[in-house]
């Protein structure tokens, strides 16, 4: 059998939709997963619509996402994609194979395309045997000269020698044109595989892109990770059948193949990218995971992290099993950092409304200073002593002592924590809570 050749082909529309992102990797794995070739061109005929900066959205989306490409002309050692807007020289050949085969004719100043008048078979990898109208013949050029979606999407595909078109389920209605153009070229068809639409969270129509999420961009600039979204997005549509849904890039492109590919329709949801995001960040290294830390912090102009190189790691450590997200991490370790911090008003209305927290305030002003090694489990022995004296119970020194060090009602462990602070931060912070009193 020939060797994979697959091609994301988009048309740069000036962002990066979620639907385009998944196209092209599910179109990755499947070169990845058969050890294929990945192209991508750019189908820019449409020239009013296109521009440089358009391309940069979907070429840095990609990379992003780590959907790197295989060939292409060769641009300062890089491949770059294929532009159709470079490609007529190579689009009037096919046009004049077609014109002496009798099947190309002018009306109305375009070239039109004339068809078998034969009915069609689609046989799709995903949606099975389809089969189709006669097409009437359509135009390949317009009367400006310019050529037709249909007819370059072909002739590229013929001339790249492309084996597997995998594309979106929106263009089931185009193949029936595709195959006529295929076999006017005498050309082997590709193998089809066309992918379930991505539809709105409520399931209501497609995704646009002015729907939340819709746009690679927003994860980039929310710092989601890059692993995150693409493993969510390999779960629009494919279905792996082990039941796992957080897996390594080399897992899936291991099981990616067209059996796993479903032919309903996925639906968004933003809580479950959210999700992801948030596992991926747990289970990464720990050293992968400081590196991400300093990024976020860095654009925090208030957060100075200082030299001491033990002290970030371990707070780094203590934080990132609570880190729901890299765009919040700022905010939940700038108390290590820093003793301006905010206090959190809905943090301290929470920690006001049960018990006597002031009272309880009082006394880890007395518990904490004798504390001599100010360890996690020294510190918790002393407040476990001093609950029990009392007849009260431990935790209830948890929250007024956690707003007090952080301003926070959650966050990373509290003892650790405080273990980490120090003596002398915490007794600090705990004699003089601002607002405690109001
Ligand atoms: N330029 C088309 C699109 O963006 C490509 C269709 C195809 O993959 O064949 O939808």
């Amino acid at each position: 059998m020939s060797k994979t050749r697959v091609r994301f082909a988009p048309s740069p529309t000036g962002f990066f939709h979620i639907g385009s992102a998944r196209t092209a990797l599910f179109n990755w794995l499947y070169a990845r997963h058969t050890g294929g070739t990945f192209v991508l061109r750019i189908e820019d005929t449409d020239r009013e619509r296109n521009n440089e900066e358009y391309l940069n959205v979907i070429k840095d989306g990609m990379k992003w996402l780590g959907l790197d490409w295989d060939e292409g002309p060769d641009v300062g050692g890089n491949y770059g994609p294929y532009f159709q807007s470079e490609r007529d020289d190579i689009y009037k050949k096919f046009l004049e194979i077609l014109r002496q085969k009798g099947r190309a004719y002018d009306k109305d100043g375009a070239v039109f395309f004339k068809v078998s008048g034969r009915k069609q078979v689609l046989h799709d990898a995903v949606y099975g045997d389809v089969e189709r109208l006669e097409e009437k013949d359509f135009p390949i050029f317009r009367s400006n000269g310019t050529p037709v979606f249909h007819f370059v999407n072909v002739v590229d595909d013929i001339c790249m020698e492309i084996t597997n078109v995998i594309r979106g389920q929106d263009h089931l209605t185009n193949t029936n044109k595709h195959i006529e153009l295929f076999k006017a070229f005498d050309a082997p068809l590709p193998q089809f595989a066309h992918i379930p639409l991505i539809l709105k969270t409520d399931g209501h129509g497609k995704m646009s892109k002015r729907d939340r999420g819709a746009l690679i961009e927003e994860y980039r600039q929310k710092n989601f990770l890059p692993d995150a979204v693409r493993n969510y997005l390999c779960l629009l549509g494919w279905n792996p059948k082990n039941d796992r849904e957080i897996m390594d890039i080399s897992e899936i492109v291991e099981l990616f193949d067209f059996p796993g590919i479903v032919k309903s329709n996925a639906r968004f949801d933003e809580r479950k990218m959210a999700h992801f995001n948030t596992e991926h960040i747990r289970a990464l290294p720990p050293e992968k995971f400081a590196e991400l830390a300093r990024a976020a912090i860095k654009s925090e102009s208030d957060i100075d992290v200082g030299s001491d190189g033990g002290y970030i790691a371990k707070v780094f450590a203590l934080c990132q099993p609570k880190a729901a997200n890299m765009e919040s991490f700022p905010s939940m370790v700038r108390f290590f950092f820093s003793d301006e911090f905010p206090y959190d008003a809905a943090a301290r209305e929470k920690v006001f409304r049960k018990g006597d927290p002031l009272a309880r305030l009082a006394e880890l002003n007395e518990i904490l200073p004798a504390v001599e090694d100010f360890s996690r489990d020294a510190i918790y022995a002393a407040i476990a002593d001093a609950a029990a004296k009392r007849g009260l119970k431990t935790t209830e020194y948890f929250p007024i002592l956690r707003y007090a060090v952080s301003g926070m009602a959650g966050g990373p462990d509290l003892m650790p924590a405080l273990e980490t602070l120090g003596k002398d931060r915490v007794l600090k912070r705990i004699a003089s809570v601002p607002q405690a009193a109001e």
